[in-house]
């Protein structure tokens, strides 16, 4: 029986089983819902288990439940560490999905529920590939399957140094992130950091009559406003000094694709300069994302004393989050417009990722894909943000790592009406079998 015969008879137990993780509420931010995380962590063992594993586990170091579970390294064989993560987003308001959230259900060519694409249908492609060599795959593997990656992986990198000869391997397959289209497939090349912070600004120490000081004394909010405009150049590039920009992308975000995507509106204008995909994944990028200030229905003719604001910072490839996060920082307080007293608290960073995609598995990586699927696969950027990259690369800095997906873009991971595409789910998984066996012709 030839590999894609082997992968299309156990298509049905494989998504069955995925169908089975999709019903369990493995939500990561919801404490009330531990017991279901730590359910979901169990019924991951047994599937490792039960396709032949010796010494599935859970595992923590303090957060979430992750499983690794090892097949041991034919001799002479380099080993591959296959990841994914079990934890899922929270459903959202459920009136906006058109099937039960955590009731897997095939509608046409998809399966919808919560984590079927992200990224139960990730560990599920490993899966499928560990039972097409019967439990016996031609190389070590390492199933590493976290937790809490919805949540930013808190505890991930005291797990990698708690386990790390136990994870070390040759080569690291994440899948969890996006293809470039239904049918075709990427590699993910490149991922944008992510920082934040949150400004508070003063003008006044206590709200006054706007009739009797205004025209003199500046308020909060149009302070805010003119420091906020100045993130900005006028053709809306980020004008903050000093952040790193990215190489150039190597493919061409099409205009109509991102423009249907975005949902922009007629008439508005895009932001920034040079290529679409430099903008959306090379380049920093700042967005405000909350305002504390008064509301509309509250307001009175009063001089506003202070206001707040979230920015949130995407940095380029290449660039360092906590030094970017200080440099915007900086900006915020050297541009308090009229002498304002300007706060700035800083929250949460995530390093961007380069990933470097040469050598032999990945050369190999890529031959099997392209037999799998059919086509020759993209090399992409994303602009968001996957913190656990950068991880994986510090803790084994000669590994190789591919990035990999079983989502695509219309598969709405974290919004509702998650889906996975029934197809493209079976071509990852024939094209993972395919690698492994690749990998098997490379000496380690
Ligand atoms: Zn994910």
């Amino acid at each position: 029986m030839t590999m894609r015969e082997t992968v299309q008879d156990l298509l049905p137990g494989v998504l069955a089983d995925l169908e089975a993780l999709v019903a369990v509420e493995s939500v990561s931010a919801d404490r009330a819902r531990a017991d279901q995380l730590q359910l979901s962590a169990a019924r991951v063992v047994e599937l490792l288990t039960e396709v032949g594993c010796p010494d599935a586990r859970i595992v923590t170091a303090g957060g979430g439940p992750a499983v690794i579970g090892h097949f041991p390294a034919p001799p002479g064989q380099p080993t591959v560490c296959l990841y994914a993560h079990h934890d899922v987003q929270p459903q959202g308001d459920p009136a906006r999905w058109d099937t039960p959230p955590f009731v897997a259900t095939t509608v046409g060519d998809r399966l919808y529920g919560r984590g079927s694409s992200d990224d139960k249908g990730g560990f599920a492609v490993h899966l499928a590939a560990l039972r097409a060599f019967g439990g016996r795959p031609p190389v070590g593997v390492t199933v590493f399957v976290e937790g809490e990656e919805e949540v930013g992986s808190p505890t991930l990198a005291a797990l990698m140094a708690e386990h790390r000869d136990e994870l070390a391997a040759d080569v690291f397959v994440i899948t969890d992130s996006t293809n470039w289209t239904v049918g075709v497939p990427a590699f993910t090349t490149s991922l944008r950091g992510l920082a934040d912070c949150v400004v508070e600004l003063r003008t006044l120490d206590h709200a006054v009559h706007s009739g009797e000081f205004g025209g003199a004394a500046p308020d909060a909010l149009t302070a805010m406003c003119r420091l906020l405009a100045t993130l900005h150049d006028d053709a809306g590039n980020v004008a903050v000094a000093g952040l790193h920009t990215g190489r150039p992308s190597v493919l061409d975000y099409p205009e109509e694709r991102l423009r249907e995507e975005s949902g922009l509106l007629p008439g508005v204008d895009w932001i920034g300069s040079g290529p679409l995909a430099d903008r959306i994944w090379t380049k920093p990028a700042l967005a405000v994302i909350a305002l504390d200030t008064t509301r509309v229905a509250s307001a009175s003719n009063t001089l506003i004393p202070s206001a707040r604001a979230k920015i949130s910072m995407r940095l380029a490839p290449g660039d360092d989050a906590r030094s970017a996060l200080d440099k915007l920082s900086a900006h915020l307080v050297d541009h308090a417009p009229w002498g304002a007293q300007v706060e700035v608290t800083e929250g949460d960073t995530g390093e961007p990722s380069v990933i470097n995609s040469t050598g032999p598995y990945a050369a190999a990586a890529r031959a099997a894909f392209a037999e799998a699927w059919g086509v020759v696969p993209a090399s992409v950027g994303q602009g968001g943000s996957i913190p656990m990259v950068a991880d994986f690369a510090a803790a084994f800095p000669d590994a190789t790592i591919l990035v990999t997906a079983v989502s695509d873009p219309d598969s709405r991971p974290h919004g509702a009406n998650e889906s996975l595409h029934l197809g493209d789910f079976a071509a990852a998984c024939l094209a993972e079998a395919l690698m492994l066996q690749a990998f098997a012709e490379i000496a380690p």
